[in-house]
């Protein structure tokens, strides 16, 4: 009794510890407290019968020992697979990939949340997934061999990118067990992404790539189709700056969008273009469809109108053929710019193409614009001087005309390099040495000869024309009547009235002022009237170019009996011949210069030829 006692004790004991654990625990762990709770109570039931049974054997200590393997089991290895189940399909079900779990003959099983919201179908039309991922996504194809795949697939309408993953599962790498489909939307991850690439690669104001982009972009297509001949365009918008000035940054704004429309309509998809800088453009297009008197047409024609506002905007051209691909995409475009850089003398010319001689000619201009100084210093620039012969054929003085004698080349015409230091404004060094040195030349004559020197536009651009000029003579002590000043008709073009002043203040210091190249583009009998010159030089080279002699005497004619009438009198330059000079003798004309007296020569050889016979002759 006692033991029996005892033993209930304990099983009662035990049994109330397992019932409140069971009412404690979650359902998930009940079942492993519930099986050792029936064992627990089995083994005291067969230990009670066996009390009252008052064997003399304990079988129910068999009960104990099944009941202590039991208890070792469940408290050390039994985990509730229902557990696991559960929380597995807590984390799939909650995942932001729709997933879909296939049995081994591919019917599907089991579909997620996420799988509910991208398919539209509930756990109950199971049968219908299939279908719909194939009209969805295309055909999943599955294959045994295949154990992975993953695809990115975009949504027919281009809106939506998907990852899609297939896995088939296996029992120890043989038999397959199932298949689980996962798909994830990565919608948003590419457009953030495609949108940081836009704006890394994309002009913000125009839309199209910036130069870093379009230089990797072109670098791709040139090496994608070998067999293709390209060309390098190099668009330059000329006078955008005066636009902005003008009309303000949006119509300027407005102006670079519309020309990149115009890109866009004068390319097609073999072409790739964007912008360089503010207002530079590059294209590279096949030859073949860059049509060059369509597209010369389309710039000249180019006009930006917005609103009430419209203005034509110039474009220019520089063209690059591309005949090494393996250059870097950045030289060719310099090479296009290279070209560009001759189209500002033509006026109506709108593209220009690069080609050696251009090459040759820009690195000729860099160096001697580089080598200018030393020039200057060396006296390699220096003035010839070609004699000017009154009615009677004296020599009454001389034009200073720039030359170079270059270390290598040799002699050089000032149409080697006055033209490009007009364009760069180092013009401006090369009058105020040439002026300086017809001074000097000056200030060693023991006589009345002039001088006469050119002034470019750019010098009264840039430097004070009458105050060098004066301090000169003052410097070399020679009067101011003995240094002719040439200007252009150009000159007097723009902002005219200043410049007519600046000639004022010359003509009252006792300069004697010389309009050159009359007859020529700018010049006209309309503009002789008001303005303050001296000295009408008359070019005879533009006059004899026209095919009617007679007409172009009748011009001189005029233009002498007009000067006349007004004052001013006349030298006739590009006098080549005898008969020549007799006629303008006849006409009227005052003084004359050309080939016919002599071409422009050195100082020396001047001084010898003319100074001392002449110098003898007066005295
Ligand atoms: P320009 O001032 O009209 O100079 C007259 C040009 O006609 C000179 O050419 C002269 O050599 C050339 N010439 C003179 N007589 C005849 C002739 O009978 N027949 C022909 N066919 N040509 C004749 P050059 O020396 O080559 O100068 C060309 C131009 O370069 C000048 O035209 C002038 O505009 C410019 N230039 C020359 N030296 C200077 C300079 O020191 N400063 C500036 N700013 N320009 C200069
Ligand atoms: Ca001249
Ligand atoms: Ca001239």
């Amino acid at each position: 009794n006692r033991i029996w006692d005892n033993n209930c004790q304990t099983a009662v004991v035990e049994d109330t510890l397992f019932i409140i654990i069971i009412i404690r625990l979650p359902r998930i762990y009940r079942e492993k407290y519930v099986v050792l709770l029936i064992s627990m109570a089995s083994v005291g039931i067969w230990q009670t019968v066996n009390i009252f049974s008052r064997s003399l054997v304990e079988s129910s200590m068999v009960g104990y020992g099944v009941f202590g393997v039991l208890v070792f089991f469940f408290s050390l290895y039994y985990r509730p697979l229902r557990l696991l189940d559960r929380l597995l399909s807590n984390i799939a079900s909650e995942m932001r990939e729709a997933m879909f779990l296939y049995d081994p003959t591919g019917k599907c099983v089991w579909i997620n949340e996420a799988a509910v919201g991208l398919t539209g179908l509930g756990n109950t039309q199971l049968e219908e997934v299939n279908p719909r991922l194939t009209e969805m996504f295309g055909v999943l194809e599955y294959s045994d061999e295949d154990v992975v795949f993953s695809r990115e697939i975009v949504s027919e309408d281009g809106t939506r990118y998907y990852t899609i993953n297939k896995r088939v599962m296996r029992y120890d790498n043989k038999k397959i067990s199932g298949t689980v489909i996962s798909i994830r939307d990565d919608t948003e991850e590419k457009l953030k992404m495609k949108r940081e690439l836009y704006s890394a690669t994309h002009d913000k104001l125009t839309g199209l790539y910036t130069r870093e982009y379009l230089y990797e972009c072109i670098r791709n297509k040139i090496d994608s189709n070998p067999d293709t001949t390209y060309l390098i365009v190099f668009v330059d918008v000329k006078n955008l700056k005066i636009v902005n000035d003008i009309f303000g940054t949006k119509f300027g704004d407005y102006a670079i969008c519309s020309i990149a429309d115009l890109l866009r309509s004068v390319t097609n998809e073999k072409c790739v273009y964007g912008k360089l800088a503010g207002d530079t453009f590059g294209v590279l297009t096949p030859r073949g469809v860059f049509h060059v008197k369509d597209i010369e047409k389309k710039l000249s024609q180019f006009i930006v109108r917005c609103g009430s506002t419209e203005h034509k905007v110039l474009i220019h051209l520089g063209i690059y053929e591309v005949d090494d691909p393996s250059i870097e995409v950045s030289v060719m475009f310099d090479r296009a710019h290279l070209a560009l850089s001759t189209i500002t003398d033509r006026f109506n010319a709108h593209l220009a193409f690069y080609d050696n001689k251009i090459r040759e000619n820009v690195l000729w201009n860099q160096q001697i614009t580089s080598e200018l100084d030393t020039a200057i210093e060396k006296m390699q620039i220096r003035p010839y001087l070609q004699p000017i012969a009154d009615r009677e054929g004296r020599i009454v003085g001389a034009e200073a005309l720039a030359r170079r004698i270059h270390p290598q080349r040799g002699f050089m015409s000032p149409a080697l390099f006055i033209p490009l230091f007009e364009k760069n404004g180092m013009i401006v060094d090369v009058d105020r040495h040439i002026w300086r040195c017809a001074c000097e030349i000056l200030s060693r004559w023991d006589n009345d000869l002039f001088i006469s020197v050119n002034i470019s536009p750019k010098d009264f651009y840039y430097t004070d024309v009458v105050g060098t000029i004066k301090e000169l003579v003052s410097e070399y002590g020679i009067e101011p009547r003995r240094l002719r000043i040439e200007i252009t008709g150009s000159v007097m073009m723009s902002d005219s009235d200043p410049r007519m002043e600046i000639l004022d203040d010359l003509r009252s210091a006792g300069f004697i002022v010389e309009m050159d190249d009359f007859g020529s583009g700018y010049s006209s009998l309309n503009m002789l009237k008001n303005m303050p010159v001296d000295v009408l030089k008359i070019d005879m080279m533009f006059l004899s170019r026209s095919d009617d002699k007679n007409r172009a005497q009748t011009i001189v004619r005029n233009i002498i009996g007009l000067s006349e009438e007004l004052g001013i009198s006349t030298l006739t330059e590009g006098v080549e011949t005898e008969e020549q000079y007799s006629a303008l003798s006849g006409m009227g004309c005052d003084l004359f210069q050309g080939y016919y007296f002599s071409k422009p020569i050195p100082v020396e050889d001047f001084e010898n030829s003319y100074l001392s016979a002449r110098v003898i002759d007066e005295r």
